[in-house]
């Protein structure tokens, strides 16, 4: 009996085979051959093994047809991209790599199988072949923003970020929008190594060039405050901080802990109320993210962030609900220090992996401030969570 599976590859193929039909009918230049009769019987004889759940079978009569006629090419880049889809990635390759054997393959359709077999080679985790290929693909014009792309896919997991800085270059060379943050991420990423090495004059070089690339980068501006932190300059760290949520107020939540943490070490604790006052003036949001943060660093003793958090609770309607079912309304909680700080350590418990992080392109939340989403890959778009999830 018929596996589902099968019978959807079946149908699938019977659509390549028509793809493949329709191509070698309309292709300029194309003569009709005699052969066609031939073809025809290869084709039944092929789909007769896929639907018996044969492919290797199906795979040789497939490959013999290639051998004979070129007309067949697109089935065969439609088949091979079926196997692939369905993870037969070794019978994907045979198939493409037969393609390349052929001398009489043209230009496009041999930068096509090139293209097509370095997308085989990247899904078999063979990341040095697929970029051999997708090298060779740079050479084609027509395909080169496609090979670059798949290069830079490469360098990305490999963490080559020269070579990775390189490619994007050659994109922005092609007019392809959309690099230069990228590249100040990139730039982020070896002022990273140099850090993890001890070696912070050579990270305050690569942050300077990354903010050079792209001025308004927080990773770049929030690592060289982190640098000067650790360094123990005080004054730098919280003027640059303080930089950041400038530009960026997206970081107060992140960065609000460091902060306090540098005006404490200055003895100078009382100058982050100010602070804290210039940024609640700025609106609502920077408001959420200060009260969310002092709930999670249990910073609750500044007036400024009183205010934000008597709002914060006020707005939320589960938190209405719950403070009601004491009899109790978010005035009479922030009013009320030993209340605000237990109600804060149950909120705390709520978010038990601690703070929490959300990309604002797909959706994906975790624990971690990934500067590439690990779900969508895009760079620079998950920033620090200001909610609770609780249950009444
Ligand atoms: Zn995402």
């Amino acid at each position: 009996m018929l596996t589902e599976s099968a019978l959807l590859l079946a149908s699938l193929f019977i659509i390549a085979a028509a793809c493949g039909w329709a191509f070698a009918t309309y292709y300029p230049g194309h003569k009709k051959e005699p052969r066609e009769q031939k073809l025809s019987a290869n084709y039944s004889k092929g789909l007769n093994f896929l639907l018996n759940q044969q492919p290797d079978k199906a795979l040789e009569v497939f490959l013999r047809i290639a051998e004979m006629d070129t007309e067949t090419v697109a089935t065969h880049f439609a088949l091979g991209n079926l196997f692939r889809r369905r993870g037969e990635v070794d019978r994907a390759i045979r198939i493409h790599e037969n393609l390349l054997k052929r001398e009489e393959l043209s230009v496009e359709h041999r930068a096509h199988a090139v293209l097509a077999l370095g997308d085989d080679f990247m899904h078999a985790g063979l990341l040095d072949r697929a970029e051999e290929n997708f090298l060779e693909l740079r050479q084609f014009e027509l395909f080169r923003e496609t090979a670059l792309k798949r290069l830079v896919s490469i360098y990305e997991l490999e963490q080559e970020w020269r070579r990775a800085i390189e490619t994007r270059r050659e994109l922005e060379v092609g007019k392809v929008a959309g690099q230069t943050p990228v590249i100040a991420h990139y730039y982020c990423e070896l002022a990273q190594l140099c850090i993890d090495e001890g070696k912070t004059d050579k990270a305050r070089r690569r942050l300077r060039r990354s903010k050079q690339i792209h001025k308004d980068n927080p990773r770049a501006m929030l690592m060289r405050a982190d640098i000067a932190r650790d360094a123990k300059d005080y004054s730098l760290a919280i003027k640059l901080y303080r930089k950041l949520l400038e530009r960026d107020p997206d970081f107060v939540a992140e960065v609000l802990p460091r902060l306090l943490a540098c005006y404490e070490a200055t003895g100078a604790a009382a100058d982050l109320d100010k602070a804290l006052q210039a940024l609640a003036r700025k609106g609502q949001k920077n408001r959420t993210a200060i009260a969310y943060a002092a709930i999670m660093d249990d910073i609750l003793d500044y007036p400024v962030i009183k205010e934000c958090l008597r709002e914060y609770l006020a707005k939320n309607e589960a938190f209405r609900e719950w403070f009601a079912a004491f009899q109790m309304s978010s005035d009479d909680i922030v009013a009320n220090p030993d209340m605000l700080r237990r109600v804060a350590g149950i909120l705390r418990k709520t978010s038990a992996d601690g703070r929490m992080y959300q990309c604002n392109q797909c959706g994906y939340i975790g624990v971690h401030l990934y500067w590439k989403c690990p779900s969508c890959k895009k760079w620079d778009t998950m920033r620090p969570s200001t909610s609770f999830s609780i249950q009444t």
